[in-house]
């Protein structure tokens, strides 16, 4: 998809099945099943969606799913499905995993940074050899000292390997990655969540912001594993004007053509990317047409 002066590939790393309830939270399942249908182990299909970015030179991936380090005890837990790894979708598009200049983490739980560092000749390293990882420094702070409530998300063998090989770039607060390319504190699913808009505002990868599209449209729709719901319920917000608001280009030169933001949502398997409107009283995300994602 072409976002201004950005081009950005949507990838995937497959899909999960994960309890429905901890990505509802308080919401009583009479309610989210009419939106996403759970199976029978009350687990729902959580998309590993990830994007490669080209801008400005620069080659960036946001998030890098599980990676190749589960054991098959752990594939068989979370229902791991692959149609392709991310290394065999970059090399349909020419790229190697050298070729990648920034590796971009929303946050680092397991599902969005395990494929940060893979297992090689029996050592964590760095997945894309060449790259630069993005982190916000408070989240860094936050998965390198994990508490009760977090230590089995935030593992060291995704974290140290970063650090030993001296490719970590901590960021405190908002800050451009490549002309277009931006990334935005969104805090609440952890206090150091950001999100990242792309071709100036013309798209927005939410991660765990709003990890699937309802979760958008309902605003107290926020998961148990949100450390700080209330926060979360903030950043929504502010993210639901900015959805709204059409982007007009600056001087009329972008392709915003007035409309509002595409929205990118890493754990949505049927609307991956979408529009939000209104619909009388309520908010709808649109799914994006086929086109869109091309
Ligand atoms: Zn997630």
């Amino acid at each position: 998809m072409r976002l201004g002066d950005v081009e950005a590939f949507l990838l995937s790393d497959g899909v999960i099945r994960y309890d429905g309830g901890g990505f509802f939270g308080l919401v009583p399942k009479l309610l989210w099943e009419k939106e996403i249908k759970a199976d029978e182990l009350n687990r729902i299909p959580i998309a590993l969606n990830c994007l490669l970015v080209l801008a400005g030179g620069k080659r960036i991936i946001v998030d890098t799913g599980y990676g190749d380090k589960l054991s098959p005890k752990g594939r068989h837990l979370l229902s791991l499905e692959r149609q392709s790894t991310l290394f065999e979708q970059l090399a349909h598009l020419g790229l190697r995993p050298e070729d990648i200049d920034i590796v971009v983490n929303t946050h680092l739980h397991a599902d969005h940074a395990a494929g940060n560092t893979a297992l090689v000749d029996g050592r964590f390293v760095p997945t894309f050899p060449r790259a630069e990882y993005w982190v916000q420094e408070k989240e860094w702070e936050d998965a390198n000292h994990p508490n009760e409530r977090t230590r089995a998300t935030y593992l060291v063998e995704n974290l140290r390997p970063l650090a030993q090989h001296g490719v970590l770039r901590l960021l405190r607060g908002d800050i451009d990655v490549a002309p277009g390319v931006r990334c935005v504190v969104t805090s609440g699913h952890t206090p150091g969540h950001q999100s990242v808009v792309l071709g100036d505002g013309l798209g927005w990868f939410l991660g765990d912001a709003a990890s699937v599209a309802v979760q958008l449209e309902r605003i107290v729709w926020v998961p148990a594993y949100d450390l700080a719901p209330m926060e979360s319920i903030e950043t929504k917000r502010k993210l639901i004007q900015i959805a709204l608001t059409p982007v007009e280009g600056a001087g009329g030169q972008r392709t915003g053509d007035g409309r509002q933001p595409l929205l990118i949502f890493e754990h949505d398997v049927e609307r991956p990317l979408g529009r939000l409107c209104r619909d009388g009283t309520s908010l709808r995300v649109e799914p994006a047409a086929p086109e869109e994602y091309v």
